[in-house]
């Protein structure tokens, strides 16, 4: 079994797949960082970094790539992908985002929209996918304060609430 220090600062347990293990622990409230779940995605903040606004979306099967997906995922995916940014440009997290996703061997599929915050920008430069080895390491040296943790916290219930009330993606939502 494997551990892994969550944003917040506690060991939690993951099993052999981080991605399978948070759609298994979706609905327990014990676990960190849980937005909305619906058919294909969930979506959360990132297990690992304490950056406010960093939202993962991650697969509910356990699929390496987006060639693996039903023409109805991908249209989940995108959809999900553009709704979360927007609402988090709404709630004014962060006015822009990089988009990443990453195909590896046993890798469980999960996007990232990762905020580009002033303070990364200033401390990273600007070109961040560069220097994502540092922006890691920043993240959680820096990061895990009592006042980032609070504005973690609060963006992940805004958005739930915001994303709870979208038309475009209601029926998705379980
Ligand atoms: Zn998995």
């Amino acid at each position: 079994m494997c551990f892994i220090k969550s944003y917040d600062g506690e060991m939690r347990q993951i099993g052999e797949c981080m991605g399978c293990s948070i759609v298994k622990n979706f609905d327990n409230d014990k676990y960190t960082g849980q937005v909305v779940k619906t058919k294909n995605f969930t979506i959360a903040q990132d297990f690992e970094l304490p950056i406010n606004g960093f939202m993962v979306i991650s697969s509910v099967r356990h699929l390496e790539s987006i060639n693996e997906m039903t023409n109805d995922e991908k249209l989940e995916l995108i959809t999900l992908i553009d709704v979360t940014i927007a609402s988090l440009k709404k709630l004014e997290v962060c006015p822009q985002y990089n988009v990443v996703w990453e195909e590896k061997v046993g890798n469980h599929f999960h996007v990232w929209l990762m905020p580009r915050h002033d303070y990364l920008t200033d401390a990273m430069g600007t070109n961040i996918m560069k220097k994502i080895g540092y922006l890691f390491k920043y993240a959680k040296d820096n990061l895990r304060t009592e006042e980032n943790l609070k504005a973690v916290e609060e963006t992940i219930i805004r958005l739930k609430e915001e994303l709870k009330a979208n038309e475009t993606i209601k029926d998705w939502i379980v």
